[in-house]
């Protein structure tokens, strides 16, 4: 992978990380060459911090590491772009993203994770995990139900509870693809190809 180190004086390149899985933006950070390097050997990040003036691998202190999944580089080779699973909050106040929650529109892909773990680990109290191990039949007619209440609200004048009824449709719709064995993105190519 080429990159221009040399562009800037002090030789560090910008770095944007983002959720594997959200493609959230978690915070931006700057390497070296060595921080680079020592990156890709180790799969998790570490950065050059500015401010404490040496290699800083995330996570160093509060274990929130962030686990490499892809580096890309940017189309003159002086911004980096890495995805990643991150092991907790990756900012040091505690929240998700170093940005403002309200920049991630990717929650839905978030609870489409959240589903296939409680069914993937067979989560013992979770309803996700028991309505998926009704069958395929049972949740597809918890979809067509779920339709039907949005249909009646549609009808009346009460966004609230409509908005209720929109939200238990998703829901329940992404643990029907889920039983389908399929996700979000099959839908979302579907909707592309028809553009
Ligand atoms: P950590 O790398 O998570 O173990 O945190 C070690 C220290 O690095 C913290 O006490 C902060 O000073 C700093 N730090 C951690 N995460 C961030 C971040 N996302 N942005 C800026 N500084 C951070
Ligand atoms: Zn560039
Ligand atoms: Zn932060
Ligand atoms: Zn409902």
């Amino acid at each position: 992978m080429k990159i221009d180190f040399n562009k800037s004086k002090d030789g560090l390149v910008p770095v944007i990380i983002q959720n594997n899985c959200t493609l959230q933006v978690l915070m931006l950070g700057y390497m070296n060459k060595e921080a680079f390097l020592k990156t890709q050997q180790e799969g998790k990040v570490t950065f050059f911090s500015r401010s404490k003036n040496r290699l800083w691998t995330k996570g160093e202190e509060s274990g929130n590491f962030l686990l490499v999944n892809d580096i890309k580089v940017d189309c003159d080779n002086d911004t980096i772009l890495i995805k990643t699973t991150p092991k907790g909050p990756t900012c040091h106040k505690g929240t998700t993203s170093c940005f403002a929650e309200e920049t991630t529109k990717g929650f839905l892909y978030e609870l489409e994770n959240i589903i296939s773990n409680r069914i993937d680990t067979n989560d013992e109290d979770s309803y996700t995990n028991k309505l998926f191990k009704r069958g395929i039949n049972k949740v597809a007619q918890k979809v067509g139900e779920e339709a039907v209440e949005l249909v009646i609200e549609a009808k009346d004048n009460n966004d609230e509870l409509f908005i209720n009824e929109a939200a238990d449709l998703m829901y329940h719709y992404l643990v029907l693809l889920k039983a389908k064995n399929l996700s979000i993105s099959d839908v979302e190519s579907i909707l592309k190809s028809r553009n």
